[in-house]
């Protein structure tokens, strides 16, 4: 399956915020915002004035860069998003929070959404004791994600709930890092979705 393969940090430069993609790092002096906080290359240190365009298309590279996904399974999003009952940007964003890397991530059983994508791809995770190894697989209300047995001895993922123990996990989810497990409450709504993202942005950007 596609994906991102270049320097992850560059992305936070160029969007000129942090986005916390590599885990505990983003929270370190070692973050290359907090070192260089301009945009990469020979021009990024110049500030321009963006167009209307420009920020709209800023805010869709921003949200499919916090979630690891590339343009056209984005756009296959949006338009599922504008097919579904109420507003298309929030939902949007329901359902990339219920992708099963995000879900995994937010649990605490990866310290970034690209380890709990690798998680799922490795074939550690069951959702409702199926193996599933899919990471844009979609979970619904009342679904249980957990590691597979064989999984919970191995020290990586005594080192990740080590280190994800004390981040806080959102109430639409019921996680139980003791037995690498989380429930899901209910799918989020767009108020228990924290991530710095105008969502209308994005609609204002694909209406055009
Ligand atoms: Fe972004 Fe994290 Fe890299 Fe900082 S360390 S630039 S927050 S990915």
């Amino acid at each position: 399956m596609a994906r991102y393969r270049g320097a992850v940090c560059r992305l936070c430069r160029r969007e000129g915020e942090k986005l916390f993609l590599k885990g505990e790092r983003c929270f370190t002096g070692k973050c290359a915002m907090e070192r260089r906080p301009f945009a990469p290359g020979q021009h990024g240190k110049s500030r321009k004035k963006m167009s209307e365009y420009g920020l709209q298309l800023r805010e869709k590279q921003k949200t499919k860069r916090i979630y690891g996904v590339l343009e056209t399974q984005f756009a296959n999003y949006f338009d599922l998003a504008e097919q579904k009952k109420g507003i298309a940007g929030e939902n949007l964003l329901i359902i990339l929070e219920s992708r099963l890397d995000n879900v995994v991530y937010r649990a605490g059983l990866g310290r970034s959404r690209t380890e709990a994508r690798q998680v799922v791809r490795h074939n550690h995770v069951l959702v409702n004791g199926k193996r599933v190894n899919i990471p844009s697989y979609r979970v619904s209300a009342g679904d249980v994600i957990e590691l597979k047995e064989k999984s919970r001895g191995i020290q990586r993922f005594k080192d990740i709930v080590e280190t994800t123990g004390s981040r806080l996990v959102p109430e639409w989810l019921q996680a139980d890092l003791e037995n690498f497990s989380v429930k899901v409450n209910a799918l989020p709504t767009r108020d228990q979705i924290d991530v710095p993202v105008q969502e209308t942005l994005i609609v204002e950007l694909y209406s055009k």
